[in-house]
């Protein structure tokens, strides 16, 4: 069943979804060459608990850590580890929050200096894509008219969308329903109806969509070894639109990136 939220709720979700949003800014200030996963772990939770908030992931399913860092051709669920980060590498760091009950979850994927074109090309059509399908995140349509949108805005670019792993409904779960794969056909699965909450996240993977599991029982890698990304947001259904709920403000603010997501709603080209 989807768990309709009251507006009053949408606000504490958005307390912390932007709880993650100040995290990852942070983060953004911090990831540089020689930095490990593991120290940006710390911070994060640091930062996380400073904000009267608590670690989403930490503890949930038996996860370990605030974050979760997935380095090049990690998909997502790396766990932090003790290596350097390297010049050229591309870190996916996903981070949850729970506060008055709520969770917020959300993910960017960080260049590292200098990245090869071919990846960046990669990280900038991923994050198109999430726009892209939440932009189908709207009254009147349902749950694979998201995945369609952003299957096609990636796989015209020969890009290969994870199948394995899906965004989902968000609340006072980590995971509530529905699922939101970043596949699938116009028209089909669930209804959207006001007030819910969903984190949309596209994985998309330089060439084959086929992934494998690490012996760590955690990390996902591409199973042709090549680079993947992965951009997440929360999006609340308000008066029939989507609503972030998440932000990149922070990040761009740190990075030096002028940027207005609302102009990226509207400036990533429509795809039939
Ligand atoms: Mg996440
Ligand atoms: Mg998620």
């Amino acid at each position: 069943m989807i768990i309709q939220k009251t507006r009053e709720e949408i606000e504490l979700m958005r307390e912390s979804a932007l709880i993650v949003s100040k995290t990852l800014g942070m983060i953004a200030s911090e990831i540089k060459p020689g930095v490990t996963t593991l120290h940006l772990d710390t911070l994060a939770e640091e930062f996380i608990r400073d904000h009267g908030a608590v670690p989403g992931f930490k503890g949930l399913y038996d996860c370990p850590s605030t974050l979760l860092t997935s380095v090049n051709e990690q998909v997502v669920h790396g766990l932090p580890t003790n290596r350097p980060i390297e010049e050229g590498d591309i870190v996916s760091v996903d981070c949850g929050a729970l506060k008055n009950e709520f969770y917020g979850d959300h993910a960017y994927t960080f260049e590292i200096g200098d990245v090869a074109e071919e990846t960046r090309k990669l990280l900038q059509i991923t994050k198109e894509s999430l726009y892209v399908g939440i932009r189908e995140f709207k009254m009147g349509n349902r749950v694979e008219d998201v995945g369609s949108a952003i299957q096609r805005y990636t796989e015209a670019h020969g890009y290969g969308v994870v199948r394995d792993l899906v965004g989902h409904g968000l609340g006072k779960k980590m995971h509530e329903e529905p699922n939101m794969p970043n596949y699938g056909k116009r028209g089909r699965g669930k209804k959207f109806i006001e007030g819910m909450v969903v984190a949309i996240e596209p994985m998309i993977n330089m060439k084959s969509k086929n992934v494998k599991q690490l012996k760590d029982g955690w990390t996902i890698v591409t199973a042709d070894g090549k680079p993947s990304a992965h951009f997440e947001h929360d999006v609340a259904l308000v008066d029939g639109k989507p609503e972030l709920l998440s932000t990149f403000a922070y990040i761009y603010k740190a990075l030096g990136i002028e940027s207005n997501e609302e102009d990226e709603f509207r400036k990533v080209p429509l795809v039939l």
